[in-house]
């Protein structure tokens, strides 16, 4: 496809230096020996439908974003390693205008694939969990979506109907707590030995709160540690050597019930052996985002001394977790492990420059929607006479905050219209963000 900004050479060669640099041996490989395995397990997380590296917004090329980028790290890792796996996070169901062209516009009717899946299916996903995003559209059209994915989803503490059961392990789950794959891993002299490898999902229970139009009454949830600590044994009771969490939850290390961000404490649990993150839409490990939490190591990759990754938001970053497995008579163990969260793009002097180029089976795949989602986004809405722009809301009345206020006021008004409320005064607040860079000014723009 033409749309995309052509690498330059200097973003070729810094491409070409990344793709080096992934092909170097991790240590673990060169380290592995007989009956010792070396397991790469890859992460996306948070993908929020951008498959490609398009701003739907801006209508214009971005190199920060697109899940045709991350595969093409994913495919590297591939390529070279003995052992690997795919997992993703959750939240890739909602979040860009593709997504809410498929939602509101083109439907999902059954047997159609949605395109964010049209494009996962394409790079061998050994599982997922659900993220909050997946409950957006509802819970009939997240059903029909996931079941377009050629993998399994799994989620232990989306609960179905209206009553928990007094153990978490006799609830009547919405799809299923957790999955054991297994594997054939190749050790470190080329032998063959059997994996069993427990997968299990976690949600923030808060969707309860920001999705109650369309989970009350249906569904509940339950606090994500002590679903962990429920379910982990019975996953190492039947047999998986190692249990990794798929943990659609950020990194903080306070305490309490019902944590959002509890994947610190997922680390803790006995028995879990990594943790993959999300939802905070951050990066760990690394040099900016979780620095000086106690039983955080940025710099290793560890929660509570486990290895955990979260790999940024809508393909910006691969997670990939090593590990380094011992076989102990007729099973693993983990004996080291290292976290990396690797990016698709650098920033220099102000720039992004893409380190990666794209799938292009993605790109030829989501071309028709694409397209379609060009259209949609295209599409005149209304007119105004004056110019729009956000740049000073946070400090001055604003016409965009204004013109959103006004289809609030519009949009409650006419849901009241036929109701005992009708004659109700309706008022409306408007949350003033910055949207607009200076450089998305309009060009007459001047400071006065
Ligand atoms: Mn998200
Ligand atoms: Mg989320």
């Amino acid at each position: 496809m033409t749309i995309f900004r052509p690498l330059t050479r200097r973003s070729f060669l810094s491409g070409t230096a990344a793709a080096g640099a992934v092909i170097l041996l991790h240590p673990f490989s060169a380290r592995a020996q007989a009956n010792q395995a070396h397991l790469r397990i890859m992460e996306t997380t948070d993908i929020h439908v951008n498959v490609l590296p398009y701003d739907y917004y801006g209508d214009k090329p971005n190199d920060t974003m697109g899940l045709s980028r991350t595969a093409t790290l994913i495919d590297a890792v591939r390529r070279e390693a003995t052992n690997a796996m795919l997992v993703d996070n959750g939240d890739f169901l909602q979040g860009n205008p593709m997504g809410d062209y498929v939602a509101y516009e083109r439907g999902m009717k059954e047997g159609d694939i949605h395109p964010v899946i049209k494009a996962m299916n394409l790079l061998g996903y050994e599982a997922s969990t659900l993220g909050n995003h997946e409950f957006n559209y509802g819970l009939s059209f997240m059903d029909k979506v996931l079941a377009g994915a050629n993998f399994p989803f799994v989620c232990a503490n989306l609960v179905r109907g209206t009553q928990l059961a007094s153990n978490p392990r006799e609830d009547s789950l919405y799809i299923k707590p957790y999955m054991i794959i297994e594997k054939t891993l190749k050790d470190g002299a080329g032998a063959e030995h059997p994996i069993k490898v427990g997968i299990i999902g976690f949600v923030p229970p808060q969707i309860m709160i920001w999705d109650s139009k369309n989970l009350t009454g249906n569904v509940m949830t339950r606090d994500i540690v002590e679903t962990a600590r429920a379910w982990v044994p019975q996953i190492k009771e039947e047999g998986a050597d190692i249990v990794i969490a798929l943990s659609h939850s950020g990194i903080d290390i306070g305490t309490g019930d019902m944590m959002e961000n509890a994947s610190f404490h997922v680390a803790g649990v006995e028995g879990i052996d990594a943790v993959f993150t999300g939802h905070q839409h951050l990066v760990f490990p690394g040099k900016k985002d979780f620095q000086g939490l106690a039983g955080v190591d940025t710099e290793k990759g560890t929660l509570q001394g486990k290895p955990a990754v979260q790999a940024g938001f809508w393909g910006s970053h691969m997670g990939l977790i090593d590990l380094l497995l011992d076989r102990d008579g007729n099973s693993w163990k983990v004996v080291s492990a290292t976290s990396e969260a690797r990016p698709i793009y650098e920033r220099v002097d102000g720039k992004n420059n893409p380190l990666v180029g794209d799938d292009q089976r993605i790109v030829d795949e989501l071309k028709p929607e694409h397209e379609a989602t060009l259209a949609y986004v295209r599409r005149p809405v209304g007119k105004t006479s004056a110019p729009l722009y956000s740049y000073f809301a946070l400090v001055a009345d604003d016409p965009s905050v204004q013109v959103v206020s006004q289809a609030q006021t519009w949009y409650v008004k006419d849901l009241l219209k036929d109701s005992q409320w009708k004659d109700l005064p309706v008022l409306s607040a408007a949350a003033p963000f910055n949207r607009h860079s200076p450089s998305g000014l309009p060009l007459d723009f001047k400071l006065a």
